[in-house]
C-alpha cells in the first residue's frame, strides 16, 4: 500500500503547486474514518481508496480528484457525510464525492446487452464531471484486482459479470483502453475459468524452454531500429488470455490457428519517425499484407492514433507491432482522462470545466462520427433515465413523462396505460420523470389513450403510437354507426342479403372490407343508393317517387314563389319544413330560403323579401346539429344509434372541438320537418352518452 508521504510526493511531482496539507489531510480523514474495517485480504479498509489515488496519480489528475479517490466510500461506509466533506475539503470536493457515492448506488443487474447498455449510458449521465466516473473506474479496477480475496463464488462471479458487461465498455468508450483491458483480463479469469486455464497452460507450454523470447525479440526490434538511425522504446508482451480467448471465438478457430500471440509496441519522439520505423520494419521482417493500418493520418472516431502492422518473424511466426508517438500513446491509452490531465497544465484561471473541455475535444473534431463519439457525454446531460420496478433502465428525453415511458417499455403498456406510480407513489401521467425515477405503469383492462396525452408527450413513439390508436378508436365509431345505417338500408332492398351479397357489393365498390363499407356510410361518403346499387344492381331504378325509397329524398316545395322560378335552402341556416322561413331574390338569381332568424338576412337588404311558406307535403331537408358527446368508447356509436333508431339518414359527421372529457361533433342529418328535427334534438338530448344537443 501506498504511504502518505508517497503520495503526496507523487501528485507534488507533476503538480508542484497541489495544496500538500489538503492531501495529508484527505488521507488521515479516510484513515480515521474507515478505522478498523477490514478488506475481504484481511488489510484495512483505506488500503482501498488509498490505491484508488495511486491511480488516479498515474493519470495525473489534479489534487481535488486525488482527495475525491480518499474520499470516495467514506459517505457510503462510514458516518461521514457531504456537508462534513464540504466543511473539511470544499464543496468541489464535496460535489464530486457526492457523485462517486451515487453511482455506487446503482447497482441493477443487466439482464441483457440493452440493459447493460442503458446502463452503461445511465452511468456516463449520472457523472456529471468526468473525474467522477474517472474515480469510479479506478474503483473498480482496484476492486476487481482485488477480487479473488472474495471467497462467495456467486458474488465473484456477479462483480466479474459486472464489470465485463458495464465497467469495461465504459472505460472503453471514454478511451481508457488501458482499464478496459485488465477490467476484461480479471472479469474474465472469473467468468470463464476453464478456458482461461488451458489457454494459460497452452500458453507456458508455447513459451516452453525459451522465456525470455518476448524480451528477445524487443531487443531484435530495437536494434534494428537503432541501425537505421531511431532512437525508440520498444516494449512486448504476450496477449492476455481473453484477448487470445476473444479471437477466437469470433474467427472461430482454434488455438493453433491464433498466430499472433506476441504484440510489441514501438514508441518514438515524433510522427515522423513512426513512418520512419514503420519502413525499417517492412524491409528487416516480411509484413502480412492488408494488416498496415494507419491510424496517424485517419485517425479512428474515438481520436485513437497509432500505426499497426503484422510481420513474420524467423519465417513462422506472426508478431504485432504497433507505433507510436509518446503522447499519442498516453492518449490512446487514457482516452479523455489523459486529455484532461494535459489540459490542467496550462489552465489560467485554475478552473476548466469539463464540459469546456469537452467543447475543445469537439471543436479539434474532423468529422461528424467524431463529434458525435466525444459529444456523447454532453448529449447525455439532455437525457433522463428511469427505471422499471425490476431494474430495467429506458432512456428518454428530458422532459418525458409517465406516459413516454410506458410507450418507451412496450407499445401495449403505453395503450393500456391508466396511471402511475412515481418512486412509489401515486402521480399524474403528466408529470415529468427525472434522473433515477423508479416508474410503475398501472394497466387497464382495455387499450384507452387519451386524446389530451398528445398533449404532454414528448417522444415520437408515444405521440405517434397514440395518434393512431384514437384515430383506429374512432374509425371503429364511425364504422358502428355505419353498420346501423346499413341494417337500415339493407332491408329496402328487394333481395335477401347474405354474407355473399355484401361481399360482392365490397367489390363492386372496389373496397377490401365490410369495415370499410361500413366506414364510408357512417361517414356519409356514400349515397344510400348507391349502396343499394351495389347491393342488388339496378334495384333503384324501380323506384318510384311515392315509394318507400321516396321517404328518404327531399320532397320541397314552397309557396309564395312565381311557378317557374328556382330556390334552393340556404346553407348557413339549414331550413327544415316548419321553419318559419323567407326568400331573398336578387335579379337573375335563385331564391335563397333562409330561416327567419338566420343571421345572414342582415346581408340580404339590397335583395327582394319573399314571404314564404312550406307546402304541407314538403319533407326531407339537411338539418345540422352540434352534440357533444362524453369522450369514451361507445359514445359515439351510442349517438348514432339516436339518429338510426328515428331513421335519420346521417350524410356528414365531423369532430370540430375537443375539450375533454368532451367531444363536440357537427352532424348532417336528412329530417323529415322541424317536427322531427325536434324530436331527434330530445331524444339525443336523452341520451347517457349526450352532454349537450343544438341545432345550428
Ligand atoms: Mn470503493
Amino acid at each position: 500500500m501506498l504511504r502518505q508521504y508517497e503520495l503526496v510526493e507523487r501528485v507534488l511531482e507533476y503538480d508542484p503547486d497541489a495544496d500538500e496539507a489538503a492531501l495529508n489531510r484527505a488521507y488521515v480523514y479516510t484513515v480515521q474514518k474507515h478505522g478498523s474495517q477490514k478488506r475481504a485480504s484481511g488489510d484495512p479498509y483505506f488500503s482501498h481508496p488509498v490505491e484508488v489515488a495511486g491511480l488516479m496519480t498515474d493519470l495525473q489528475l489534479d489534487q481535488e480528484t486525488i482527495i475525491t479517490a480518499l474520499l470516495h466510500d467514506t459517505v457510503e461506509d462510514t458516518l461521514a457525510t457531504i456537508d462534513d466533506i464540504e466543511v473539511n475539503f470544499g464543496p468541489e470536493v464535496a460535489r464530486l464525492v457526492d457523485g462517486v457515492t451515487k453511482l455506487s448506488k446503482i447497482e441493477a443487474m443487466p439482464e441483457n446487452e440493452r440493459a447493460a447498455e442503458n446502463l452503461r449510458k445511465f452511468l456516463l449521465a449520472m457523472s456529471e464531471d468526468i473525474r467522477v466516473l474517472l474515480v469510479k473506474l479506478a474503483d473498480r479496477l482496484h476492486n476487481m484486482r482485488t477480487l479473488h480475496f472474495i471467497k462467495k463464488p456467486e458474488k465473484r462471479q456477479r462483480i466479474a459479470r459486472e464489470t465485463m458487461d458495464i465497467y469495461a465498455p465504459l472505460a472503453e468508450r471514454v478511451g481508457m483502453y488501458e482499464y478496459m483491458r485488465e477490467m476484461q483480463a480479471l472479469a474474465f479469469e472469473q467468468l470463464e475459468p476453464e478456458a482461461y486455464a488451458t489457454i494459460t497452460d497452452r500458453l507456458e507450454k508455447l513459451r516452453g524452454a525459451d522465456s525470455g523470447e518476448v524480451d528477445a525479440i524487443a531487443l531484435k526490434i530495437k536494434q534494428a531500429l537503432a541501425e537505421a538511425g531511431l532512437s525508440v522504446e520498444v516494449t512486448g508482451r504476450e496477449k492476455h488470455p481473453y484477448s487470445i480467448w476473444t479471437k477466437m471465438s469470433e474467427r472461430h478457430v482454434s488455438f493453433e490457428q491464433v498466430t499472433d500471440i506476441m504484440a510489441f509496441r514501438v514508441i518514438t519522439d515524433n510522427v515522423a519517425d513512426c513512418y520512419a520505423a514503420m519502413g525499417v520494419l517492412h524491409t528487416t521482417w516480411q509484413f502480412l499484407p492488408g494488416k498496415f493500418k494507419d491510424y496517424i493520418s485517419t485517425p479512428k472516431n474515438n481520436g485513437y492514433r497509432s500505426l499497426h502492422t503484422s510481420l513474420m518473424y524467423e519465417n513462422s511466426m506472426r508478431v504485432e507491432v504497433q507505433v507510436r508517438t509518446r503522447e499519442m500513446h498516453h492518449r490512446n491509452e487514457f482516452g479523455l482522462a489523459a486529455h484532461w490531465a494535459y489540459k490542467q497544465q496550462d489552465r489560467p484561471d485554475g478552473q476548466v470545466g469539463w464540459l469546456r473541455d469537452l467543447i475543445e475535444i469537439v471543436d479539434a473534431s474532423h468529422d461528424a462520427e467524431e463529434l458525435l463519439e466525444h459529444t456523447r457525454l454532453a448529449i447525455y446531460q439532455d437525457r433522463i433515465f428511469a427505471f422499471t420496478p425490476k431494474g430495467a433502465l429506458f432512456q428518454l428525453p428530458k422532459g418525458a413523462t409517465a406516459v413516454d415511458f410506458a410507450f418507451a417499455v412496450h407499445s401495449d403498456l403505453g395503450l393500456a396505460t391508466v396511471g402511475a406510480k412515481i418512486n412509489g407513489r401515486h402521480m399524474p401521467l403528466r408529470t415529468q420523470l427525472s434522473n433515477g425515477d423508479v416508474v410503475e405503469i398501472i394497466k387497464g383492462g382495455e387499450a384507452e389513450p387519451q386524446l389530451s396525452w398528445l398533449g404532454f408527450v414528448v417522444t415520437g413513439k408515444a405521440r405517434a403510437a397514440i395518434r393512431r390508436a384514437v384515430r383506429l378508436k374512432e374509425r371503429d365509431e364511425v364504422a358502428e354507426i355505419g353498420a346501423k345505417l346499413f341494417d337500415e338500408i339493407v332491408v329496402r332492398v328487394p333481395a335477401k342479403i347474405g354474407k355473399r351479397a355484401i361481399k360482392e357489393a365490397i367489390k363492386r365498390l372496389d373496397m377490401d372490407e365490410p369495415e370499410d363499407l361500413m366506414f364510408a356510410i357512417g361517414a356519409g361518403k356514400i349515397t344510400d343508393r348507391e349502396v343499394m346499387e351495389a347491393l342488388v344492381p339496378g334495384c333503384t331504378a324501380e323506384f318510384s317517387e311515392d315509394e318507400d325509397w321516396a321517404r328518404h329524398d327531399r320532397q320541397i316545395s314552397i309557396r309564395g314563389l312565381t311557378p317557374g322560378v328556382g330556390f334552393e335552402l340556404a346553407e348557413c341556416c339549414h331550413p327544415v319544413p316548419g321553419d318559419r322561413i323567407v326568400g331573398l331574390r336578387r335579379k337573375g338569381e335563385r331564391v335563397i330560403v333562409h330561416t327567419i332568424d338566420c343571421l345572414q338576412l342582415a346581408d340580404g337588404v339590397d335583395s327582394d323579401w319573399l314571404d314564404l311558406n312550406w307546402d304541407k307535403r314538403s319533407h326531407g331537408a339537411l338539418g345540422r346539429f352540434a352534440v357533444t358527446i362524453y369522450d369514451r368508447p361507445g359514445t359515439l356509436a351510442e349517438m348514432a344509434g339516436v339518429f338510426a333508431q328515428n331513421k335519420i339518414n346521417v350524410t356528414n359527421l365531423r369532430q370540430t372541438h375537443l375539450d375533454l372529457p368532451f367531444a363536440t361533433y357537427e352532424i348532417d342529418a336528412e329530417v323529415n320537418d322541424l317536427a322531427h328535427l325536434s324530436r331527434i334534438l330530445s331524444a339525443l338530448r336523452a341520451s347517457d352518452a349526450v352532454a349537450q344537443a343544438d341545432r345550428i
